[in-house]
C-alpha cells in the first residue's frame, strides 16, 4: 500500500536526516520535494500545496533548524498535517434509528456489493441483526453476487429479481427489515460504469423514498484523480455521509486517500483491504498516515 509514496516521502525526509546544519534553503526543498511525492501520488495539485506550505509554517515556527534531531521532527510534522488533511479523527458510522439504514453508493465496479458483503459481515460479527438489500436491478449476477456474500456471512439477503423498480424494492425491504426487527438494513445500489444521469436519478430517488441513517459512497482508490472527481460528482447529487476507499491494498498510489477529505467536504470511513469478506477496516487518518510514512 502506498509504497511509491512511501520511498519517496522517505527519501525527501532523509535528506534533512542527514544535515549536520539545518538551514531554511534545506528544509525549503524538502517541503518541495514532499510536494512532488503528492503530486506524483496523484494527490490533487492545490491539497499537496495547501499541506506542503503547512508543513513549512510548522517546521520553520517548531524551531526544525535547531532541533536535535531535525529530520524526526519533520516526520512528525508531516505525520500530523497527513493526519489532518485525512479528516484528524475517525468519524463512525451512524447507526440509530430503527432499523438504521444505510444506503452504498457507487460506480459499477467500484466494490459496491463487495463492500455491502464485508459491512453486513462486519456489523454482524458485533451482534446487529443485518438485512442485505440487492437493489442493482440492471445486473442480475450482482443479486446473486450479493447472495452468495450473504450467504457467506451469515446474513440474510432481501431481493426481489422480477420487479425494475428500485425504488418499490427498497421500501419493501425496510417494511420487511421493520416486520424481522433487523437492526440494520444495508441497501446495495445500481452504479455505471461512468456518472451517468439516470443513475443518478435513481440513487437519489430511493434515498428520498428511504431516508437513510448514513449514505455511503464508495470508490476505487487505484483510481487516481478520477476517484476525487467522481467523488464530487455523487456529492453534489446524493450529499452524501462518508466515503468507502477500497482497492486499497492493490498498488493505488494513495492520492484519493489524501485528497477526497479536502475536496469534498466528507470524512473516509472504511477502508477495503481485499476480495474477502473481513478485508475491511474502519479507517483512522492516524494510522494511515503513519503507515504512509512507514
Ligand atoms: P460493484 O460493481 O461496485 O458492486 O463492484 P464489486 O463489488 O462487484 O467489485 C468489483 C471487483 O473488485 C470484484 O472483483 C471484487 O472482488 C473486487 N474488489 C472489491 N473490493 C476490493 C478490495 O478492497 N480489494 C481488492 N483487491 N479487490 C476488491
Amino acid at each position: 500500500m502506498f509504497d511509491s509514496l512511501s520511498t519517496k516521502l522517505d527519501y525527501a525526509i532523509k535528506s534533512l536526516k542527514g544535515e549536520g546544519k539545518i538551514t531554511e534553503i534545506n528544509v525549503a526543498t524538502t517541503v518541495k520535494e514532499i510536494r512532488r511525492a503528492l503530486v506524483d501520488a496523484d494527490v490533487n495539485y492545490k491539497v499537496a500545496k495547501s499541506v506542503t506550505d503547512k508543513i513549512k509554517d510548522e517546521a520553520l515556527g517548531q524551531d526544525v533548524l535547531i532541533a536535535v534531531k531535525p529530520g524526526q521532527l519533520m516526520v512528525k510534522i508531516v505525520a500530523d498535517e497527513l493526519t489532518n488533511l485525512m479528516g484528524g479523527t475517525k468519524v463512525d458510522i451512524n447507526l440509530t434509528g430503527e432499523p438504521a439504514v444505510v444506503l452504498v453508493a457507487g460506480l459499477q465496479g467500484s466494490g459496491k456489493t463487495t463492500f455491502s458483503g464485508k459491512l453486513g459481515y462486519l456489523l454482524k460479527k458485533q451482534n446487529r441483526n443485518v438485512l442485505l438489500v440487492a437493489c442493482d436491478i440492471y445486473r442480475p449476477a450482482a443479486i446473486d453476487q450479493l447472495k452468495v456474500l450473504g450467504e457467506q456471512a451469515g446474513v440474510e439477503v432481501y431481493a426481489e429479481p422480477e420487479n425494475r423498480n428500485a425504488v418499490e424494492i427498497a421500501r419493501n425491504a425496510i417494511a420487511y427489515a421493520k416486520e424481522q426487527r433487523k437492526k440494520v438494513v444495508i441497501v446495495d445500489t445500481a452504479g455505471r460504469l461512468a456518472i451517468d444521469e439516470q443513475m443518478m436519478r435513481e440513487i437519489a430517488e430511493v434515498k428520498k423514498a428511504i431516508q437513510p441513517t448514513e449514505t455511503l459512497f464508495v470508490v476505487d482508490s487505484m483510481t487516481g484523480q478520477d476517484a476525487v472527481n467522481t467523488a464530487k460528482a455523487f456529492n453534489e447529487r446524493l450529499n452524501f455521509d462518508g466515503v468507502v476507499l477500497t482497492k486499497l491494498d492493490g498498488d493505488s498510489r494513495g492520492g484519493a486517500a489524501l485528497s477526497i477529505r479536502t475536496v469534498v467536504e466528507k470524512p473516509i470511513k472504511y477502508i477495503g483491504t481485499g476480495e474477502k469478506l473481513d478485508a475491511i477496516d474502519v479507517f483512522h487518518p492516524d494510522r494511515m498516515a503513519q503507515r504512509i510514512l512507514g
